[in-house]
């Protein structure tokens, strides 16, 4: 198939922007094309090579790409540069040296698409020693055969700068209709592309098999699923009237979805956008080997960080230590992950999308072994406005950005690829910041694990209550201790522990050990937030709610020259929780 003949398709595809124009153009090309390079032409014309989540990226630098012009142009670097700096565009100033050579080098052999990507594929995946001589000795070759207009388009190609600007569904929309004789054909296309992030190989399969050969797509474990995607709403009634009065509510977890592929021994990890980040999550993959019972599966995971001692959530910010080239073993150890898996797509020969969520649900229970470190996302069924308010207070509190409420319905299938109202987001819309410290009493605490076994995991912190002399808790804080602090706390609390809770002190929360309320520790907070279970204003601004302050730490500041009873008092956190919406409304 000549090149020519691509390039003369991107001419006119350019020079439009009517949706309906360009899929006539695509039709026709498409038609056009050999069966067995249906699926390089369709990456072409996307300026790729591959699918997205195979990481092999066209994309030259811009100085590569003049070098090698200048070499099959004849002419020097420095006059392609200018040029360039000139028009604006480098694939303009390539087609303008093209044009200028002299007939005798003009044309020894056409291009072809096969040529032009074999030598793209050549180039991308070029590396070591002489990748960049390599890289441009395979340019120049092709530039020496390319017409102006092909060259034009093979360096915008080469250099990631191709831009047509055809959508994913436009190309349906024409396979479709090239192939199975109407766009009608188009969603069951499209859902093969969801199941498998490959347009070529939804090309390829439409072009051999027609429709037939797309309704046997199914997905395979190892190559990403378009993920399912959440409306949003901004209320617990709207929700819940929208999805049919009863669903499954679940923590919104703020970390990084992670959609997991189990083939025995190896994981592979994909991103939201299906980029393959295995290499981030070692330990991720160590925990999917021992924790999903089941030979092949793909689950849907939120990856949070966590302070690996007390077990709390860490804010989103954490994880982005894993986004480093080097020292991913060190994040590992100071950022560990905790999985909270939410979705079940494939487990053993068995294609669960177009499951409901509840037998997808049922079967993630069965297969995921649960530890510290791997469990099912908090979950509720409800069918109650208030109970959801509660659990999504709750969620904030907990370090979640709140809740997706999830349709159990017949028609809950997995979605893929699609934002529906299967799925509501419901999060709250303001971030805000919490700059006073506050001096609260430890009233309790709970037992720690892993490095602080035998010591405390969190202590129970309270604010006090002027006007009815008792200590209200706000939080559990584990974190901002170091190793000293930690190795001290038994000690420092011998004398206060006693064996109930103290009767002034007033919690929902049963701690492991419970203290006379004495000593006072500065801790700083991120925000304070309604809270369904700690007791601090409880009832004063919503009824059956009190306050908490969200992603407390520990800032080392231990107030022995205070007594409990001059801690932060209730009255000033109801405050302070005050000043910060009204801060937001200022802000807003
Ligand atoms: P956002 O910025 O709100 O996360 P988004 O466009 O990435 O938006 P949405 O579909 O709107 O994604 O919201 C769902 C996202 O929430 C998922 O992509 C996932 O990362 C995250 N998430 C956390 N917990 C859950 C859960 N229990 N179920 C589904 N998604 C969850």
């Amino acid at each position: 198939m000549d090149y020519s003949l691509l390039v003369e398709v991107y001419q006119r595809i350019d020079a439009t922007t009517k949706r309906l124009e360009i899929t006539d153009y695509l039709v026709d090309l498409f038609k056009r094309t050999p069966v067995n390079l249906i699926d390089k032409v369709v990456y072409l014309t996307q300026g790729k090579l591959y699918p997205d989540y195979m990481g092999i990226e066209l994309g030259i630098a811009e100085k590569l790409a003049i070098k090698a012009i200048a070499m099959a142009a004849g002419t020097s670097e420095s006059a392609v540069d200018k040029t360039v700096k000139e028009l604006g565009d480098i694939g303009e100033a390539a087609a303008k040296f093209m044009g200028k050579r002299s007939q005798a080098t003009l044309f020894q052999e056409s291009l072809t698409v096969e040529k032009v990507y074999d030598g793209l594929d050549r180039i991308a995946k070029a590396s070591g020693e002489g990748a960049q001589d390599l890289k441009i000795k395979i340019l120049s070759g092709l530039l020496a055969n390319a017409s102006p207009n092909e060259a034009k388009y093979l360096v915008r190609t080469v250099t990631g700068r191709l831009r047509l600007g055809v959508a994913d569904m436009t190309i349906l929309d024409a396979l479709a209709i090239a192939f199975c004789g109407s766009k009608d054909y188009r969603p069951i296309l499209e859902r093969a592309y969801n199941l498998s992030s490959d347009l070529g190989g939804v090309a390829k399969a439409v072009a051999e098999g027609g429709a037939e050969g797309v309704k046997g797509f199914h997905v395979v474990v190892g190559k990403p699923i378009r993920p399912m995607l959440a409306e949003r709403l901004t209320s617990a009634e709207e929700i819940l009237s929208k999805i049919g009065g009863k669903a499954i509510a679940e923590y919104k977890y703020d970390g990084e979805r992670l959609q997991i592929h189990k083939q025995a021994d190896q994981v592979t990890i994909f991103s939201r956008r299906l980029e393959n980040i295995t290499h981030h999550y070692p330990d991720v993959c160590e925990l999917a080997r021992k924790h999903i019972k089941a030979k092949e599966a793909i689950i849907e995971a939120e990856g949070v960080a966590i302070n690996p001692d007390s077990g709390e959530m860490l804010p989103f910010q954490e994880l982005m230590h894993r986004r480093r080239k080097y020292g991913i073993e060190e994040a590992m150890e100071q950022y560990p992950i905790a999985l909270f898996c939410f979705d079940l797509l494939y487990a053993d020969g068995k294609d669960y999308t177009l499951k409901t969520l509840p037998e997808r649900r049922g079967r993630l229970e069965k297969i995921i072994e649960k530890s510290d470190r791997v469990q099912l996302s908090q979950a509720i069924i409800t069918d109650s406005v208030e109970e959801l308010e509660k659990f999504f207070e709750k969620a904030i509190e907990d370090g979640c950005e709140g809740v997706v409420v999830k349709s159990m319905g017949s028609d809950s299938i997995y979605q893929a690829g699609a934002r529906g109202w299967l799925w509501i987001k419901y999060k709250r819309d303001y971030k805000s910041v919490l700059t006073d410290t506050v001096d609260l009493v430890a009233v309790g605490a709970f037992h720690g694990r892993g490095k602080r076994a035998g010591t405390y995991g969190a202590l129970l912190m309270a604010a006090y209550d002027k006007k009815e002399d008792v200590f209200r808790t706000v939080c559990k804080v584990g974190t901002g201790f170091t190793d000293e602090d930690l190795a001290k706390l038994p000690e420092l609390f011998k004398n206060y522990v006693i064996p109930h809770r103290h009767a002034r002190v007033e919690s929902q929360l049963e701690a492991d050990v419970w203290f006379v309320p004495a000593v006072v520790l500065e801790i700083v907070g991120a925000e304070i937030t309604l809270s369904p279970v700690h007791t601090c204003a409880m009832d004063r601004i919503r009824a059956g709610s009190g306050l908490a302050i969200r992603f407390p730490r520990f800032t080392g500041r231990y107030r022995t020259d205070k007594a409990p009873e001059d801690a932060t008092t209730v009255d000033e956190i109801v405050e302070m929780y005050f000043r910060q919406l009204k801060k937001i409304e200022a802000e807003a």
